[in-house]
């Protein structure tokens, strides 16, 4: 089954169908209308995998999907254009440019807990730069999964662009298979054996992976402000967000004011009762709950602590006084467990920073010369000073880890690039010989011919 789909998605493209722009236009369009159309749908879907609100779909789902489209429609013609370089002495009468050309069958491997972006978003991408791409949505997010199968074939060429379901068999079959590129979204875990798999055939990966983000708040701030920042990037679908600030640094001063900033927003964002605010998610399935659960064993939580695991809820929850050996700090928590750790100042949370694998996001808030200190002394995928998550929304900003937060970039060109191969092309003339007999034997050529 799997096989076949490869099989004729590398027919489709051999025979060139994915090639002409217009081609790419038609067929991005359409999933532009896939996703007006069944906005209810998809909607309902995301409810029913994990308790989205209605009102965070078309925010955290939909729109930059429809941003990434329209900007590839847009740009396309510019982005597919050979690209003119210098030239030297030699070849100063030729043409030479590089010619992104697209890389031929891709795997897009997507995760569950933004299943719509996370699979449509690198898809866009991989149309416009004329692939075929064969889409592994996650099967814990079903309901989308499901729908996405149902829905795709009716909007894009089925042949191109074939949905294939399943979990670890199904993938893993799919990895036996020869791609271009593989695009995979998920855990380092599973991101090493996606690697391993393309090793076999030399192809090339993507691997958008997670981590543990910091978020550094510095105690000159206003405070009310970057908590309700803070807040909201973190509890957003249950922190079921790769780029959700993991965890709180700051100096002992200032930790119960920002405690408090957080249980205040929370009320503000949730009411007293967070499991049943419609604007609180759930988390994705039972294992991913008893998991958290367990990180949360021997804490006693200052904020929330709640749980039912009857709905899989658990409360947003903040732990102060973490020290910085405990469980909850050792792994990627991707769950709406706060901790907050203390340093001693700038230099202790940089060297905090920096003692752990590089972060896919860092959050600095600070209003002073910490932030260029910050940014100077440390690394991560990407970052945001005095907010969280919002340079993911910035199209024109790659979007990606470093080290075990991944390989390779995507959004708006990013993605086209990523997709593409850069080919170097040199243009001669047959005319101007003489000119090229420098570099021809014997080394002696004039006396050669007399
Ligand atoms: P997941 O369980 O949905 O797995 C992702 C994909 O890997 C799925 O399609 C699944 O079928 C496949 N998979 C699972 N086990 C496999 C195996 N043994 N062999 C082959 N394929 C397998 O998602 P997840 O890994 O739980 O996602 C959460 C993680 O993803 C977090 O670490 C998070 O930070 C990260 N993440 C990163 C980004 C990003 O853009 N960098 C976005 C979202 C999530």
């Amino acid at each position: 089954m799997e096989k076949q789909a490869v099989q004729r998605a590398r027919e489709a493209f051999l025979a060139g169908r994915p090639r002409p722009l217009e081609f790419r236009v038609q067929q991005l369009k359409s999933l532009q209308r896939m996703i007006t159309d069944r906005q209810g749908e998809i909607a309902t879907a995301l409810k029913q995998d994990i308790n989205r609100s209605q009102y965070d779909t078309p925010l955290f789902e939909l729109i930059g999907l429809e941003n990434e489209i329209s900007l590839a429609v847009s740009k396309l013609a510019q982005w597919a254009a050979p690209r003119p370089v210098e030239r030297n002495l030699l070849t100063i009468s030729d043409q030479a440019y590089i010619q992104p050309e697209p890389l031929g069958v891709v795997l897009i491997i997507g995760a569950w807990n933004y299943p719509w972006a996370l699979t449509l978003q690198p898809l866009v991408g991989a149309i416009a730069a004329g692939n075929a791409a064969v889409v592994k949505p996650s099967e814990l997010s079903e309901y989308s999964a499901s729908l996405l199968k149902a829905l795709l074939p009716r909007y894009l060429d089925q042949e191109l662009y074939p949905v294939v379901c399943g979990g670890v068999s199904e993938t893993q079959e799919l990895l036996r298979q020869r791609f271009d590129h593989v695009f995979y979204t998920g855990n380092s875990t599973v991101g090493k054996l996606v690697m391993e798999a393309a090793a076999r055939h030399l192809t090339p990966v993507t691997l958008e992976l997670g981590g543990k983000s910091p978020c550094y708040i510095d105690k000159d701030v206003d405070l009310r402000v970057a908590c309700r920042r803070i807040t909201w990037g973190k509890f957003v679908n249950c922190g079921q967000t790769c780029i959700a600030p993991d965890y709180i640094l700051c100096e002992p001063s200032i930790q119960n004011r920002v405690v408090e900033g957080i249980r205040q927003t929370l009320l503000e964002f949730y009411g007293p009762d967070p499991k049943s605010s419609p604007d609180y998610s759930r988390i994705i399935n039972q294992r991913h709950f008893n998991r958290l659960m367990t990180l949360l064993e021997g804490y006693t939580a200052t904020v929330g602590g709640q749980s039912d695991s009857s709905q899989r809820y658990i409360a947003p929850t903040v732990v102060k006084d973490v020290p910085p050996q405990a469980r909850l700090m050792q792994e990627e928590i991707f769950g709406p467990l706060l901790p907050i750790v203390t340093v001693s100042d700038i230099d202790d949370a940089i060297h905090f920073i920096n003692e752990r694998e590089k972060p896919l996001a860092l959050y600095v808030f600070s209003s002073n010369k910490k932030v260029r200190r910050m940014l100077a002394e440390t690394t991560s995928g990407g970052v945001t000073v005095n907010d969280v998550i919002m340079h993911y929304t910035l199209n024109s900003l790659p979007f990606g880890g470093v080290g075990q937060s991944g390989t390779g970039r995507y959004h708006g060109k990013h993605t086209f690039d990523q997709f593409s191969h850069h080919r170097a092309c040199l243009v001669k003339s047959l005319g101007m010989e003489d000119v090229n007999m420098v570099r021809y034997p014997p080394q002696n050529r004039q006396k050669a011919r007399r």
